[in-house]
């Protein structure tokens, strides 16, 4: 399985959440698949789709799902002992581990060598973290939604993209529909 295919599995299951989706392929693979009010697509802002949700989550009460990859917390690596020292229960944070930077041209990351994040994010201190085959991710995602401890799912995929339109929503379009789902 690859990124789209994990997204296209869980999409069924992202309806009554805020989802904060990380920059390139994935947001443009989740805006195609199944787009929502209830998304909010990271269009400038590389490695802070864990920290933008995360912030959302400490500030109301929604459940806050963060869908980010593995270069992306690479790039952000401050993000994990934030997120473990400041405990929200309603984030929930998945990392779609395929190895390489996606949007990049599918580039080999460290995750897919010897770093894992799952240990990495264990040794910052977060303290629920799942290491999950790509095929588990969905089942993965609706434990943790149905618990409410913050949990860190790291999905592990092969690489690969699928051709895929950009976002032609204007930012700030997204912006506002998305504030609007907050608040409902
Ligand atoms: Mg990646």
């Amino acid at each position: 399985m690859i990124r789209s295919d994990i997204l296209k599995d869980i999409a069924p299951i992202l309806r009554d959440q805020l989802v904060v989706c990380n920059i390139g392929l994935p947001s443009q693979e989740l805006h195609m698949i199944d787009d929502q009010p209830t998304n909010f697509y990271m269009l400038g802002t590389m490695g802070l789709s864990s920290s933008i949700g995360f912030g959302l989550a400490l500030a109301q009460d929604k459940k806050v799902i963060s869908i980010d990859g593995d270069g992306s917390v690479l790039t952000n690596f401050g993000t994990l002992p934030t997120i473990a020292n400041n405990v929200a229960d309603n984030f929930i944070l998945l990392i779609i581990d395929n190895g390489s930077y996606g949007s990049t041209g599918d580039q080999p990351t460290y995750a897919g060598k010897r770093t894992s994040l799952a240990a990495v994010a264990r040794a910052c201190g977060c303290e629920n973290v799942v290491e999950v085959p790509a095929a588990d991710t969905k089942d993965a995602l609706q434990a943790a939604i149905d618990g409410d401890k913050m949990t860190i799912i790291v999905s592990k995929c092969e690489s690969g993209n699928i051709k895929v339109p950009v976002i032609t929503m204007d930012p700030v379009v997204i912006r506002d529909r998305f504030m609007k789902a907050v608040q409902a």
